[in-house]
């Protein structure tokens, strides 16, 4: 590991200053920052110690549930309010990792968490994210991992987290700060896919904060899912993953929600596949139809044809167990 200096903030403004000069980063948990940086992936010339600031708060604002970005994955996990409310978020989270992670890791680092494709994380590859220009050995390479939507011809590396695609699913907003104030930027628009920049991952600006996730209470969500395919059953990253919501209106979809995981560069929100699922009678015909829909713009490389057909019915069992047999 390189020599670097570590200094704690004081407060998000003493913090966005101190990471304001490029280079520097953010330490929360830091599960996702450390690994990389005994990788030599991240290079940091300074870490900011993030991790006393008061963001870790997990409150209901009336029709609202405003989390911290330092909030543990596990205490939002737990949270009554959430997993009343999204229980697709609880879900989601309890699918991550293990539990000594989830007990470390904060939500804004879990959004922020980086691939894991293997070429990415070994210096010995190209790689067009970690440097930008100098080509991706995934592309011809072992892709059995790799995106199925959102790629380019400059990268296909999946979108690791969980919590992003159940946020994507319910229209949360990420809480930004920096030197202009505070935005709320939708998860759906905060995530970037790489096109010819895979370095830029996310809207966020040099120096910038997340300071948490906001996430109307809209009694969809209260029947909602997070349904997670993997090499083995705990601490494994998603083949692929499905995040859905639904309101019934008899046997009939009043609503719903659906967004993708493991298959794509970002969190993926399936606008076309609810769009097949609304005012549609809640059984197979209408489920694999939507199914079709999402995954009607995959494009497939060597390795990983497989997941076209496993996200497909991976959606189709999520929306039975979210509609409970509507039918
Ligand atoms: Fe790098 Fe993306 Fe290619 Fe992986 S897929 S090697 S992250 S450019």
């Amino acid at each position: 590991m390189r020599t670097f200096e570590f200094v704690a903030a004081s407060s998000s403004a003493d913090a966005r200053a101190l990471a304001a000069a490029g280079g520097a980063r953010f330490y929360a948990g830091g599960t996702t920052l450390v690994d990389l940086m005994k990788a030599d992936v991240e290079r940091p010339w300074r870490v900011v110690d993030i991790s006393r600031l008061p963001l870790a708060s997990i409150e209901v604002r009336g029709d609202v549930v405003r989390i911290g970005a330092l909030a543990r994955n596990s205490d939002v996990a737990y949270d009554d309010a959430i997993a009343s409310r999204f229980p697709v978020v609880s879900e989601a989270l309890l699918s991550g990792a293990s539990g000594q992670i989830r007990n470390a890791a904060t939500v804004g680092g879990n959004l922020l968490q980086r691939t894991r494709c293997a070429y990415f994380r070994d210096t010995r590859w190209r790689c067009n994210k970690r440097e930008p220009g100098s080509g991706c050995d995934a592309l011809d390479g072992f892709n059995r991992g790799h995106a199925i939507l959102g790629g380019s011809d400059a990268c296909i590396a999946t979108y690791p987290g969980d919590l992003a695609v159940a946020l994507t699913a319910l229209d949360a907003r990420v809480e930004v700060e920096g030197d202009g104030g505070t935005r709320a930027v939708p998860v759906d628009a905060f995530f970037l896919q790489p096109a010819d920049r895979p370095d830029r991952e996310n809207v966020l600006a040099p120096g910038e904060l997340v300071t948490a996730v906001e996430i109307d209470a809209d009694p969809l969500f209260a029947r909602s899912h997070y349904l997670k395919v993997r090499d083995r059953a705990s601490f494994e990253f998603a083949l692929a993953s499905v995040a859905c919501a639904v309101r019934l209106d008899g046997t009939r979809i009043a609503a719903a929600r659906l967004a993708l995981g493991g298959i794509a560069t970002v969190p993926w929100r399936a606008r076309d596949a609810e769009a097949a699922l609304v005012g549609a009678k809640a059984d197979d015909e209408t489920f694999a139809r939507a199914a079709e829909a999402a995954l009607a713009g995959a494009r497939a490389r060597t390795h990983n044809a497989y997941k076209v057909e496993l996200a497909k019915r991976a959606i189709v069992r999520a929306l039975h167990w979210v509609c409970g047999g509507a039918a």
